[in-house]
């Protein structure tokens, strides 16, 4: 068991442009806290930082949307904010569903250019699940695809939903998923796609990747379809532990999801990064989880791993460590230490006190 190679963040595209404060040596990092859950494993993050004494200053960011002309906006203070520091944690912002403004998670990417979306799975120590020894590392195209936002009502019951795919933003994810496998020492780059349907659009994903494999003599080029993904990663996870997985938005999306259950079976375990050429975002991947808001319910784990990357991305590897090392031991000491997520008994304020003792 590997504790933290999934979890570096690294390459030469979207490197931490952000420094410390020259008279005090410590970081300011925007805390975008969220809605649901997000108030409760934000103060769980925020607590066990303190304890480990990370030269990180929080700072409150409200990203509240703004309706401008119909389009979801973020206010203009809390974008200065995060252009200052190029960098910050957020908690899961509710989407509603079909309807009002649009997602805040999506117009965040958009609006900073977060171009790729790392999210490791990996199996947890002394957690069992069906699945052993995964440790599966996904990229994901994080701007467009699907997720263009460009729909059209074309007569009464007909709509049209557009999937964008450019050569500039293939281009930037795909060379990070390549120089991201270089950086943690996967031999392999695997490209998932459907380019047998969507010849045009994925076709184009394939190409790029395909034009780019030059540039890395020392990682092998695969690609595959989705489906075939799908049913490999299933039948046999630790088959893709040499690899790094690069896909377009909505495929991404959904593989990823699969590799969080079959890694560790909840959702509150996946931490991901969102990276810019000039400003990443880190989060879990985990939603508002409004079900259980509110009763110090929520496992903190994915958050804190999220803030773990960050740090690693930011060069403060030996306080990620430590942090990483207390979460593991600390699920790994038995059920009464874990959430009710993991069959466990413990509360989130109660699992974040054994993190703090296991520093
Ligand atoms: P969800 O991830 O919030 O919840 C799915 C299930 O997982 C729920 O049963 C929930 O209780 C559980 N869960 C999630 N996080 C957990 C944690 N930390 N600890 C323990 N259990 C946890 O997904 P959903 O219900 O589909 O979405 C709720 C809202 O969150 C929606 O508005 C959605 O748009 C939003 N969302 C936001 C993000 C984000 O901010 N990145 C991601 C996904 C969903």
């Amino acid at each position: 068991f590997s504790t933290s190679s999934t979890l570096r963040v690294s390459g030469q595209v979207g490197k931490y442009k952000g420094s410390p404060n020259p008279s005090t040596g410590r970081f300011t990092v925007p805390f975008i806290e969220g809605d649901g859950v997000g108030p409760e494993i934000s103060k769980s993050v925020k607590d066990i930082f303190k304890a480990a004494q990370v030269p990180v200053d929080w700072e409150y960011c409200d990203v509240s949307p703004l309706l401008i002309n119909g389009l979801t906006t973020i206010p203009e203070p809390a974008v200065q904010q995060i252009n200052k520091h190029k960098i910050a944690l957020k908690g899961p912002l509710a989407t509603p569903i079909g309807k009002g403004h649009r997602s805040l998670n999506l117009t965040l990417r958009k609006t900073f250019g977060l171009f790729a979306n790392v999210r490791p799975a990996r199996s947890i120590r002394g957690y069992e699940t069906t699945y052993k020894n995964v440790d599966l590392v996904l990229i994901r195209e994080n701007t467009e695809g699907e997720y263009s936002g460009i729909e059209h009502v074309v007569a009464p019951g007909v709509v049209q939903s557009i999937k964008l795919i450019t050569r500039d933003a293939s281009e930037r994810v795909i060379r990070y998923a390549y120089e991201y496998a270089r950086a943690i020492g996967r031999p392999r780059l695997v490209v998932v796609h459907k380019s047998t349907i969507q010849k045009l659009a994925d076709g184009l994903f394939v190409n790029i990747a395909k034009e780019l494999a030059p540039e890395f003599p020392d990682i092998k080029l695969e690609t595959e379809l989705i489906d075939n993904t799908v049913l490999n990663v299933v039948r046999d996870p630790p088959s893709y532990t040499d690899a790094v997985t690069v896909c377009p938005n909505l495929y991404g999306d959904i593989l990823s999801d699969l590799n969080s259950g079959l890694s560790a079976g909840s959702l509150g375990l996946t931490p991901s990064a969102n990276i810019g050429n000039e400003v990443s975002i880190f989060e879990a991947v985990h939603g508002s989880a409004p079900d259980i808001a509110g009763q110090n319910k929520a496992n903190p784990t994915a958050l804190l791993l999220s803030s773990c990357m960050m740090l690693n991305y930011m060069g403060l590897e030996s306080y990620s460590n430590k942090i990483e090392n207390a979460i593991l031991n600390t699920i790994a000491s038995g059920s009464e230490n874990r959430t009710g997520d993991l069959a466990g008994t413990a509360t989130t304020s109660s699992f974040t006190e054994s993190v703090i003792k296991n520093l």
